[in-house]
């Protein structure tokens, strides 16, 4: 069998098709068996997994998944790419199931249930015009899945990835983690892919905790303060606070909160750890 991680197999694909690459659906394929392997490699990947491949396009990291993993299911939303897959490039796999729908309608609880009940873990190339729907919908949802390993834009995956005080902190990296545990595996570039992307790639992985980093009185509360701290990043934390729909305080409570915990009134959202946000959102909880 041909492997589409040679581009020559990928092109010979293409043409026999006569694929036109959708912009719309965020194409770009892998044409570099080492980024493949890296891929799988901080996955963890075994014959005891079922993974879940979300967008395997001609199928170049869904043989490599085949072939390491018990089960796969993959949901593809173009539909051109399904006799491709299924006729063509991964018709020898016998342990692969092709789903032609769009992930962020994809019952992923269902789809765990149907092929043996145990969490899934999830492995894919991202279309990146919809990476953080499809992380932030897993992790709120609390699917059934164990570890999240994906190709994303460089700049996302450092959000994710980063900590208090860096210039990439901010409310995407307390949502992650505080469901998960996050760190970039490798950077990736544009050369890795047909058609090559304007921005680099970092493959992220994200291992889901069996219980959420920092517990909290109201989980919902937790997010609007967040939400709240950085949505006028420049702004103090008081005036994020006070002026924000979402959380029931003035600028007064905000402060007075602020000092019971020891921080001075000037203090902004992009300092604080997940911890403090969960004391200010518990302060807030009536
Ligand atoms: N896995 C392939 C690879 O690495 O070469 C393709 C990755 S490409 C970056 C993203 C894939 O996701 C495309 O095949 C695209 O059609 C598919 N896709 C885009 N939006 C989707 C959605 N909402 N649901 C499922 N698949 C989607």
């Amino acid at each position: 069998m041909a492997y589409l991680s040679d581009p020559k197999e990928t092109i010979a694909v293409l043409q026999r098709y006569r694929f036109n690459f959708q912009k719309k659906f965020g194409q770009n394929f892998l044409i570099d068996g080492h980024v493949l392997s890296k891929i799988v490699d901080a996955a963890g990947v075994t014959k005891e997994d079922v993974v879940l491949e979300i967008g395997p396009g001609i199928g170049t990291m869904t043989q490599v998944l085949c072939e390491s993993a018990k089960e796969v299911v993959a949901v593809e939303i173009d539909r051109n790419l399904i006799p491709i897959l299924t006729e063509d490039t991964c018709r020898e796999y016998d342990n692969l199931t092709v789903i032609n729908e769009d992930v962020l309608k994809l019952d992923i609880a269902e789809v765990a249930r149907k092929h043996g009940g145990k969490p899934l873990k999830v492995v894919a190339n991202l279309p990146y015009y919809i990476t953080t729907p499809i992380i932030m919908g897993i992790l709120e949802k609390h699917a059934p899945v164990a570890g999240i390993t994906v190709m994303v834009q460089k700049e996302v995956a450092e959000r994710m990835q980063a900590g208090p005080g860096s210039k990439d902190y901010g409310a995407l990296s307390l949502a992650v983690q505080y469901y998960a545990d996050a760190y970039i595996a490798a950077f990736v570039p544009p050369n890795c892919f047909m058609p090559r992307p304007n921005v680099g790639s970092a493959v992220i992985r994200l291992t889901i905790r069996e219980t959420p980093a920092v517990s909290v009185k109201d989980e919902k509360m937790l997010f609007s303060v967040i939400r709240a701290a950085f949505a006028q990043r420049r702004k103090t934390l008081v005036n994020g606070l006070g002026n924000s729909d979402e959380v029931p305080c003035s600028k007064e409570e905000a402060a007075a909160i602020l000092a019971s915990m020891g921080l001075p009134e000037t203090v902004r959202g992009e300092t604080l750890s997940l911890a403090q946000f969960a004391q200010i959102a518990d302060a807030l909880v009536k």
